[in-house]
């Protein structure tokens, strides 16, 4: 069955916003899965440890027949294959991160998933590009959009004007 998936994408190393546009052709590029719609490119203040260097986030939207397991091993194949390292250390700096946020209207809570993704309510740097391409999109079992936006947590989010 097709539906229609929603990835978060993160980066705050070795060229984050090229790592960024990299990463969303990979995905306009995984096997039985079409890239509907894009984000802009977002800055943002890191959430974990201080001293690293600032993220640069979007969102895309994929048409997808893949299985949210398939899907995930495609986002974990990509961000192997940009040079992300598991180093452990929780909301390190990190060449990429990709994070399935929204698999159709699916509540999924698996050992190696959680979907929807467990952060996307509280985060500015994933609502607003979300709301970007989804408008006031449901967040199953949560509610819309629109009800977290004004009162998530605040990462200094600026869009980026990228030539
Ligand atoms: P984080 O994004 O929290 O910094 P990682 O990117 O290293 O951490 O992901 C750690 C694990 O999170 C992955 O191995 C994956 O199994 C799990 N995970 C659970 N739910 C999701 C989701 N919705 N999207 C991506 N990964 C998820
Ligand atoms: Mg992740």
């Amino acid at each position: 069955m097709r539906l229609l998936a929603y990835i978060g994408i993160g980066s705050n190393l070795q060229n984050p916003v090229a790592q960024v546009q990299e990463a969303i052709a990979e995905l306009g590029a995984i096997p039985d899965s079409i890239l509907i719609a894009r984000s802009s490119l977002y800055g943002s203040k890191p959430m974990g440890a201080a001293g690293q260097p600032d993220y640069v986030n979007a969102v895309v939207a994929i048409d997808t027949v893949l299985s949210p397991q398939a899907l995930l091993q495609a986002l974990q194949a990509i961000e192997r294959r940009q040079g992300r390292e598991r180093t452990g250390e929780k909301w390190g700096p990190r060449v990429l991160d990709l994070d399935l946020l929204l698999y159709g209207g699916r509540v999924i809570n698996t050992a190696e998933l959680t979907v929807p993704h467990p952060g996307l309510h509280e985060r500015d740097f994933v609502l607003v590009p979300l709301e970007e391409i989804a408008g006031d999109i449901n967040i199953p079992g949560r509610g819309t959009l629109s009800a977290f936006i004004s009162r998530c947590e605040n990462h200094s989010l600026r869009k980026l004007v990228v030539v």
